[in-house]
C-alpha cells in the first residue's frame, strides 16, 4: 500500500526571511443550562445545550456540551446491541469538497458545513435536504484560496447557526430557513490572510471566534497577522470584545495590560512579521467559572531565532490562556512551549472535566497536544496538574511541574545537528477531536506517531514528515497512562465520540467507521463508508431513536494523510446509523489508481526539475501534495491532461480559469517560473509511469 509521506513544511521561494508553510489548522462554540457536578465522584461538567436539557437528544454545539467532551449520555446502543447498528439513510454532498466537519443536531434536523463554507440542513430522520446556505467563498476570498483548509465545525445558538467562512466573515444564518441574519467581516483587513476553518464558540448569547494562518508569513503575496479572538452578539454581531495573543508594535501602545507583560517575552522587532498565534481550533466555555480558554498556535515566523533574535518566550504563543467570558480580559495562561519552534500549537481541543486527583476535586482542563504531551491543567489557577507523554517525544524530557516548563533534550536546539524530532508539526494529535467519558473517567485520543527532520533553524529542508504509527488510544488523565490501544494505519484518522452506552465510535483513514467498546478498546461493530473518515461522529435522539451521524470524505491540508482516496472520485458523504436501519450504500466507485499522463516527447531536465519542484513546494503542494502525490483534497496533477499543454496550465494557474471551483490565481508567476513547475510536473508523472511499468515487470 503506498501511502505517501507528506509535506508539512516548504520553503518559500524569494522569501527575504525564510518563512514556513505548516499545514494543519482551525477554532469553537457552546452554550449555558444546567450545570450538574458530583453526580459521579468524578463527573465532567454537564453543561448541557440550551435546548436538550442534560437527556442528550441534541447535539447542538461541537463537542455536545460546554466541556466539549464528544461524550453522550445517551445510551441505547450499547455495547449488548451495537452489532445492529446499521445504516439509516445517506445523502451525498456535492463537488469536490473537503467533508471532515462535526455536524449539530437541533430537533431533528441535522445540520453541517463542506468545502468553503457552505452549510446545509437536512432531516435528521431521513436525511432530507432542508436548505443550502452557500456564502460564495471563491468569488471574495481571493488569494486566500490558496490557504485551503476546509472547514471544522459551526455554532448553534437560539435558532441560528453560525459558521465562520474561509475568506474571514461570520455569518448568522436562520436555522429554520437557511436565510443569513448578519454578517460581519471578523479580519482586521479584507486583504489580510486571517481565515476562519474552525467552529465558534456559542455560549450566553455571545459567539466567540478566532482564526487560522499563523503559517503564511513572512513570505511575498502574505500579508503576516497578530492572532486574537472576538465576541460577537450572537443576535445582531455586534462586536463585544477582542483579545490579541501576541503584542503589537510597542510604540503604538498596548492595548491590554497582558499585551505590556507579554511584550517583555519578545525582542527584536517581532510585530513587523505579525507574530501569529491564531486561535484556529479550541475555544471553550467554561459554565462553572465563567472562563474562555483559547488555545494558540506557533508563532510568525515559525522559527524561534528568527521571530525573537534575543531570545524570550513569546508569551501567548502555543499557549492556553483563560479568559474572562465578559470582558475578554486575560486571567492566566499555560504555556507549552516557551520559544516554540517546532509548530507545536497549543490548539488541540480543550475538555473540561472534574477530577479526583490525590484525594482532592479539582476542576480541570485536559489537551492532549500536539507537541505529544499530555496536559492537565486547574481551571481555577491555571495552574499545571500533570503532563505525560502519550505518544513518541524526542525533544523533551518531561515536564518539570514546579516550573512547568518542559526540559528540553539536549539535542532539541542543537545548532550543529540535523536531527529527526517526534513528533511532527502534524503533531501526536491534531485538530480530530479526542473524547472524554466522564462514567470511565477515560480519554480517547486519535494519536498519530510522525516525525520531522530538523536543522539548524528547526526547518525541514527536505520539507517532509515522516510516517510512523497510528492509533486510538485509551488514556487515564488522572493516572496518566495508557488503557488500551488500537492499530490504525500510519496517517491521520477521525475524531472520536464515546457514550454512557460504554463506546466509542471512530471514523478511520482506512474507509471503516467502527464501535469499540469504551472499557476494553474491544472491536464491536463495523461499516464500510467507501472513503477515509476524517472528522468526527455526534449522536443524538429523534422521537425516541437514537442515531449516530458522521461525514464520511478524506482530505487534508498538506498533512499526513492517505492519497488512496482521489479527490474527483471519492464519495462525500452524511452517513447515518440505527439499530436495524435498513439502507444500503450504492457499490463503491472502483479503488482510484492514478495513470499518468503519457507523454513519449517529454525528455526531462535536472535542472528544470529542480527549479519546478521549489516552485511546487511554495505554491501547490499544500493542495496537491508533496512530491505532486495528492491526498484527496485537490486533484493529482501527475495525471491531469492540463500539464501536456503550455497554454491550458497557463490560463488556470497564472489566470484563475478555475476559481469558482477553488483554485486560486497565481498571477506572479513568471512564464518561465510556471513552465519549470509543468516540467516538473511532467518529470513527475513519468516517473509515475516508469515506477508502474518496473512493478509491471516484477510482478
Ligand atoms: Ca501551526
Amino acid at each position: 500500500m503506498a501511502l505517501a509521506v507528506r509535506s508539512h513544511t516548504a520553503w518559500i521561494p524569494g522569501s527575504a526571511v525564510r518563512g514556513v508553510i505548516c499545514v494543519s489548522s482551525i477554532v469553537r462554540r457552546a452554550q449555558l443550562w444546567a450545570v450538574t457536578l458530583a453526580l459521579f465522584q468524578v463527573s465532567s461538567v454537564s453543561a448541557d445545550t440550551p435546548i436538550g436539557a442534560s437527556d442528550g437528544d441534541n447535539w447542538a454545539n461541537y463537542g455536545r456540551a460546554h466541556d466539549e467532551a464528544h461524550y453522550s449520555p445517551l445510551a441505547d446502543i450499547n455495547t449488548a446491541n451495537v452489532s445492529r447498528l446499521a445504516l439509516a439513510w445517506w445523502f451525498d454532498i456535492p463537488g469536490v469538497v473537503l467533508a471532515e466537519s462535526v455536524p449539530l443536531e437541533v430537533n431533528g434536523t441535522l445540520y453541517f458545513a463542506t468545502g468553503y463554507s457552505v452549510v446545509r440542513a437536512v432531516d435528521a430522520t431521513t436525511g432530507r435536504l432542508l436548505w443550502a446556505y452557500d456564502p460564495q467563498v471563491p468569488r471574495v476570498a481571493g488569494h486566500k484560496l490558496r490557504l485551503l483548509w476546509g472547514i471544522r465545525g459551526i455554532a448553534f445558538w437560539n435558532d441560528k447557526i453560525y459558521v465562520g467562512t474561509h475568506d474571514g466573515r461570520l455569518i448568522a444564518i436562520d436555522a429554520k430557513t437557511g436565510k443569513p441574519v448578519w454578517s460581519v467581516a471578523t479580519n482586521e483587513r479584507p486583504d489580510d490572510f486571517r481565515i476562519v476553518t474552525g467552529p465558534p464558540c456559542a455560549f450566553d448569547g455571545r459567539i466567540v471566534i478566532g482564526h487560522a494562518s499563523s503559517e503564511f508569513g513572512p513570505a511575498p503575496g502574505y500579508v503576516s497577522i497578530r492572532g486574537y479572538v472576538t465576541a460577537y452578539d450572537a443576535e445582531n454581531g455586534r462586536r463585544l470584545w477582542r483579545f490579541f495573543t501576541v503584542p503589537g508594535n510597542p510604540a503604538k501602545g498596548f492595548e491590554t495590560k497582558a499585551m505590556e507583560m507579554a511584550a517583555k517575552t519578545w525582542s527584536g522587532k517581532w510585530w513587523k512579521d505579525g507574530g501569529g498565534g491564531t486561535v484556529w481550533n479550541a475555544i471553550t466555555y467554561d459554565p462553572e467559572l465563567h472562563h474562555v480558554y483559547i488555545g494558540t498556535s506557533n508563532g510568525t515566523p515559525a522559527d524561534a531565532k528568527l521571530r525573537s533574535p534575543g531570545g524570550g518566550d513569546n508569551l501567548f504563543l502555543a499557549s492556553i490562556v483563560a479568559l474572562d467570558a465578559d470582558s475578554g480580559r486575560y486571567l492566566w495562561h499555560y504555556q507549552l512551549n516557551p520559544a516554540e519552534t517546532w509548530d507545536f500549537d497549543a490548539t488541540n481541543d480543550i475538555e473540561l472535566a472534574n477530577l479526583v486527583i490525590d484525594g482532592r476535586s479539582r476542576r480541570v482542563l485536559m489537551q492532549a497536544s500536539k507537541n505529544g504531551f499530555f496536559y492537565v491543567i486547574d481551571r481555577d489557577s491555571g495552574k499545571l496538574l500533570s503532563a505525560e507523554k502519550f505518544a513518541k517525544v524526542t525533544w523533551a524530557e518531561r515536564i518539570d511541574l514546579n516550573t512547568g516548563r518542559p526540559v528540553e533534550t539536549a539535542f532539541a536546539r542543537d545548532p550543529s545537528a540535523y536531527m529527526r524530532i517526534w513528533p511532527s508539526g502534524d503533531g501526536a494529535h491534531s485538530w480530530t477531536s479526542m473524547a472524554f467519558n466522564p462514567t470511565r473517567n477515560l480519554v480517547y485520543i486519535p494519536v498519530l506517531d510522525s516525525s520531522r527532520e530538523c536543522n539548524d533553524d528547526h526547518i525541514d529542508l527536505h520539507g517532509k514528515e515522516c510516517m510512523g504509527t497510528a492509533a486510538l488510544l485509551a488514556w487515564d488523565p488522572i493516572q496518566q497512562h495508557a488503557i488500551w490501544r488500537v492499530a490504525l494505519p500510519g496517517v491521520r484518522s477521525g475524531g472520536a465520540v464515546t457514550t454512557a452506552g460504554n463506546l466509542v465510535f471512530q471514523g478511520r483513514s482506512d474507509g471503516r467507521f467502527v464501535a469499540y467498546a469504551a472499557d476494553s478498546g474491544k472491536e464491536l461493530w463495523s461499516f464500510d463508508a467507501q472513503v477515509g473518515i476524517a472528522g468526527a461522529p455526534i449522536t443524538y435522539k429523534v422521537a425516541g431513536k437514537q442515531y449516530v451521524s458522521v461525514l464520511a470524505g478524506y482530505g487534508g491540508g498538506g498533512a499526513i494523510v492517505d492519497p488512496r482516496w482521489d479527490a474527483r472520485t471519492q464519495p462525500r458523504r452524511v452517513l447515518t446509523f440505527a439499530l436495524g436501519g435498513g439502507a444500503q450504500l450504492p457499490p463503491p466507485p472502483p479503488r482510484h489508481e492514478v495513470v499518468p499522463v503519457a507523454d513519449p516527447q517529454f525528455e526531462p531536465n535536472p535542472n528544470i526539475e529542480k527549479k519546478g519542484q521549489e516552485s511546487f513546494i511554495g505554491h501547490c503542494a499544500m493542495c496537491h501534495g508533496f512530491d505532486a502525490i495528492a491526498g484527496g483534497q485537490a486533484p493529482d496533477l501527475r495525471e491531469s491532461p492540463i500539464i501536456l499543454s503550455a497554454k491550458g496550465f497557463d490560463e488556470i494557474v497564472k489566470r484563475g480559469m478555475l476559481r469558482q471551483y477553488g483554485m486560486p490565481r497565481f498571477e506572479e508567476l513568471s512564464d518561465t517560473e510556471l513552465e519549470t513547475i509543468r516540467q516538473y510536473l511532467r518529470s513527475r508523472a513519468l516517473d509515475l509511469a516508469v515506477h508502474n511499468t518496473s512493478a509491471k515487470r516484477t510482478e
